[in-house]
């Protein structure tokens, strides 16, 4: 059995990083799922109870302005389509204009999402956090919020525990 997962954020938010620490070893695909191919595999984690596929989505783009980043958002929801849950990354509790959009196209895909709010060790004052968390919840009913640290691997196992259980 394998599950879905699509990492979804900015340039630089840290997915790679968040990536390399989720996914132990990579192997290959053992899913017969059909979707596989259009989605670009960025890391498989092989548990006890299955596999969890990590993919890439095309970035959702936060100006509608241009035909092209039209064209790309449609690209980008139609891949999250398929995935069974997505992660939607953010740098620390900073919750920009353009991710009332990305959180729009998010939604428009019908899939459960958690929240990770990372880099928190770079949090000077961390009593920002829980308020943040509140508000977050208020916009939109997230499978989960996860603070963490994807770089010096504060919470990863919490995360991991709730990928694995939804
Ligand atoms: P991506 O563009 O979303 O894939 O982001 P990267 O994983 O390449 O990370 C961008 C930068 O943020 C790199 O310099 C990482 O070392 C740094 N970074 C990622 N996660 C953390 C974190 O939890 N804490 C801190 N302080 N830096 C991080
Ligand atoms: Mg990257």
């Amino acid at each position: 059995k394998a599950g879905f997962v699509a990492l979804v954020g900015r340039p630089n938010v840290g997915k790679s990083t968040l990536l390399n620490h989720l996914v132990g070893q990579k192997i290959s695909i053992t899913s017969r799922r059909p979707q596989t191919t259009r989605h670009r595999i960025c890391g498989i984690k092989t548990t006890e109870e299955g596999q969890i596929v990590f993919v890439d989505t095309p970035g959702i783009h936060a100006s509608q302005k241009r035909a092209m980043n039209r064209y790309l958002n449609r690209a980008a929801v139609s891949a999250l389509l398929d995935v069974d849950l997505i992660i939607w990354i953010i740098d620390r509790p900073n919750w920009l204009r353009e991710d009332d959009l990305v959180l729009e196209r998010i939604k428009s895909a019908g899939v459960p999402v958690v929240l990770v709010i990372n880099k928190v060790d770079r949090l000077e004052d961390k009593a920002v956090l829980l308020p943040f968390l509140e508000e977050a919840a208020a916009r939109h009913s997230f499978a989960d919020l996860v603070p963490v640290s994807a770089l010096k691997g504060v919470n990863l196992d919490v995360l991991e525990r709730k990928i694995i259980a939804l």
